[in-house]
């Protein structure tokens, strides 16, 4: 029996929904864009994209998706959230704060790196072995501090957590999708997939 393709929603309110798509395109999933509760219903996994978090923010307010996008996570269903979208997963927001859905155990700094080195580009230290060499793009990003004991970090850049993990939920302060390194979307692909074992 064919493996049936895994069905991955981008939430699609502001940001960098297309890039994500292509990168999902690349692994052979079948990717729609979220922006309903019930777009939820036929998606198996869901990523929250980079981008302004406030403008997302007010987005999930005015569609009333905090309360479905909660569940969804709650459920046990894989969730990537990139840069704003890591910040929106986060248990608390830091630095003009956004209300988030509370489902990573982490504190979100919003903006933490300044103007100063707004943008930047460098290799991930302390990589889980998969994701040796990780080259991670840094655009107005956030950082993630006091990581509970159920979250894993993943990788980190000048020790501070770049990747998580807590379970279904994977959040990262960079943007997977603007290098053509498929390697954390490929996580999500592999935590739907144990999602949906028997
Ligand atoms: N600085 C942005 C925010 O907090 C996030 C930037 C990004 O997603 N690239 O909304």
């Amino acid at each position: 029996m064919a493996t049936a393709r895994p069905r991955v929603g981008i939430l699609a309110v502001q940001g960098d929904v297309e890039a994500h798509a292509r990168s999902l395109e690349r692994l052979g999933a079948l990717v729609t864009r979220v922006l309903r509760d019930k777009d939820l219903d036929a998606i198996d996994a869901l990523i929250l994209p980079g981008g302004e978090s406030t403008t997302i923010a007010k987005g999930l307010q005015r569609l009333g998706l905090y309360e479905p996008l909660e569940a969804f996570a709650r459920a046990g269903r894989p969730v990537l959230g990139t840069c704003a979208g890591a910040v929106l997963l986060a248990r608390e927001v830091e630095n003009d704060p956004v209300r988030s859905l509370g489902v990573l155990d982490v504190v979100a700094i919003r903006n933490a790196y300044g103007t100063q080195v707004d943008s930047f580009a460098t290799r991930a230290e302390e990589c889980a072995s998969k994701l040796e060499g990780l080259h991670c793009v840094f655009i107005r990003a956030p950082r993630l501090r006091d990581p509970g004991p159920d979250v894993e970090v993943l990788a980190r850049v000048e020790g501070w957590p770049v990747l998580v993990g807590q379970g279904n939920v994977l959040a990262s302060t960079f943007h997977p999708e603007l290098t053509d390194d498929d390697r954390i979307h490929q996580l999500l692909l592999d935590l739907t997939r144990e999602a949906q074992k028997p």
